[in-house]
């Protein structure tokens, strides 16, 4: 995460599929896999498979096999579980890649969620696990429920049983308002995800160092000292300026503004941003 950019055509029709298979498994809030699976015949199990994957879909005798990976601090149903199943479910629903495991082109596939910047299979399995577990216009509503803010995707992503990353693209995706994410992870290179409201006014490319790595006294860098082992710490908050955040804003920039940053650490997951602007012309 975030996802490798599909096509707008690409991503529309994958966001319908996952939304008629939510619709298919009952069409309830926080949506329940388990049924859709048995009725289309899949067979499920997890485990702690080790670092071998994090989900695989795998056709032996003509049947279909999820196995979900639940290491470390995972548990069965757990929001990171979930998503693991919504992707797999993604390779079965999608067309071009049960058909590549059906047809013995490929034996098994093996996903890495995480890495599904990397890969466009990957991608699309992401986008149909989001869309499965949020679809859009339940999401929407729930959205707009809240007060904008770190609070208020908290809340969604507890409505959705989600992860709080997980949550955190979709909520930029569908906010109306001009805001952006940054998610810091132990030891890999911080991803942005901005809103198209944001992206409209010109802040395209969301930049950060290491969350170790902030100055003193940003709400992520607080957050990350924070050192919570289990479960969400508090919510910083800090005002700070659109030039760190954006590259191409510069100081003098007619775009560089005052923006509030809030943050959150996500246990072992690392840290959470939220960067919300003001109401810009
Ligand atoms: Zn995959």
């Amino acid at each position: 995460m975030p996802y490798v950019e599909l096509s707008v055509p690409r991503r529309r029709w994958i966001a319908d599929l996952a939304e008629a298979a939510f619709a298919e498994a009952g069409g309830v809030i926080p949506v329940q896999p388990a049924p859709l699976i048995d009725e289309h015949g899949i067979t499920f199990s997890s485990g702690d498979y080790g670092t071998a994957f994090d989900g695989m879909l795998e056709h032996r005798a003509k049947r279909f096999h999820i196995y979900c990976n639940i290491r470390d601090a995972d548990y069965p149903g757990s929001t990171r579980a979930r998503f693991t199943v919504g992707h797999e479910l993604g390779h079965f629903f999608i067309d071009e890649h049960r058909n590549a495991l059906a047809s013995g082109r490929a034996e098994a596939h093996r996903s890495f969620i995480d890495n599904g910047s990397n890969s466009i299979v990957e991608a699309e399995a992401n986008t149909f696990a989001s869309h499965f577990l949020m679809p859009q216009q339940a999401f929407r509503k729930a959205v707009l429920k809240e007060r904008p803010g770190l609070r208020g995707l908290l809340n969604v992503s507890s409505t959705f049983s989600t992860s709080a990353q997980a949550t955190a693209i979709r909520y930029v995706e569908e906010c109306q308002i001009p805001c952006a994410a940054m998610m810091f992870r132990p030891g890999k290179r911080p991803w942005p995800a901005i809103s198209p409201a944001l992206k409209k006014l010109g802040y395209d490319y969301g930049i950060a160092p290491e969350a170790s790595a902030l100055p003193e006294g940003f709400a992520a860098k607080r957050a990350y000292d924070a050192q919570a082992t289990t479960g969400l710490s508090e919510i910083f908050e800090a005002p700070s300026t659109a030039t760190f955040w954006f590259d191409r804003v510069s100081p003098s920039s007619p775009r560089n503004c005052v923006i509030v940053e809030q943050a959150v650490r996500l246990s072992q997951f690392g840290v959470l941003a939220l960067l919300l602007f003001p109401k810009l012309p």
